[in-house]
């Protein structure tokens, strides 16, 4: 069984989630590359992914304030942060309280620090114009609802959502290994195509010639 939801598919997630969905895979598919499987395991590949979509997909209207857990526009997708448990836990998301088919456990605090691996910063944060318990902010998404939400100018706010160049370059090389990839796929179906066409007129011919042959 499956669910069908706006061009998403989100298959089945397996059995047996612990609290905070810790221990559960769920699987997606991306509205834009459906040939590609994204699981809720391999932490950061999915904020990688659809946040690479985020900044540089045409495609991808920034004003509707997409999920970056699955690209969904804003109204769908809702997010919560709240405190870690222990002094020195940072934000966590929400869990219970976020509603996203793609949503997974994170640590906002760790999440949110640079590395090579997962450049992509993009979390869900507390707006501080928005009043308290208010639902959160995607990072890649502040900028657009300073602006929309708030009449501000995301330019005061650029502490906020201003991405460093290292993440700007590293998501950028990310979104074009992706077309690279697509179009290398394109470009070798074509070529096996090509081939077995060929290997085809190759054994018609062969067995033109065997026919033809005095026996
Ligand atoms: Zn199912
Ligand atoms: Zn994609
Ligand atoms: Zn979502
Ligand atoms: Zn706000």
């Amino acid at each position: 069984m499956g669910i069908v939801l706006g061009g998403l598919c989100f298959l089945c997630e397996t059995e047996g989630a612990s609290a905070e969905g810790l221990g559960r895979e769920s699987l997606h598919m991306c509205q834009f590359c459906p040939s590609l499987v994204l699981s809720s395991r391999d932490r950061g590949t999915l904020l990688n992914h659809v946040g690479a979509h985020i900044l540089f997909d045409p495609r991808v209207d920034c004003f509707s304030t997409p999920c970056g857990f699955c690209l969904s526009p804003s109204d769908s997708c809702v997010m919560y942060v709240k405190k870690g448990k222990g002094a020195h836990q940072g934000d966590r998301l929400d869990f219970d309280r976020s509603r996203c088919p793609a949503k997974y456990s994170l640590s906002i605090t760790r999440t949110s620090k640079e590395s090579s691996r997962s450049p992509c910063s993009n979390v869900p944060l507390r707006c501080p114009l928005c009043p308290k318990n208010s639902a959160a902010v995607w990072k890649y998404n502040m900028r657009y609802h300073l602006a929309r939400a708030h009449q501000q100018d995301p330019e005061q706010y650029t502490s906020l959502w201003k991405l460093s160049d290292a993440e700007t370059a590293a998501m950028k090389a990310l979104y074009e290994a992706k077309s690279r990839s697509t179009k290398r796929k394109r470009q070798t179906e074509k070529a096996s195509k090509f081939a077995k066409e060929i290997s085809e007129g190759h054994v018609c011919k062969l067995a033109l010639r065997y026919a033809n042959s005095p026996s």
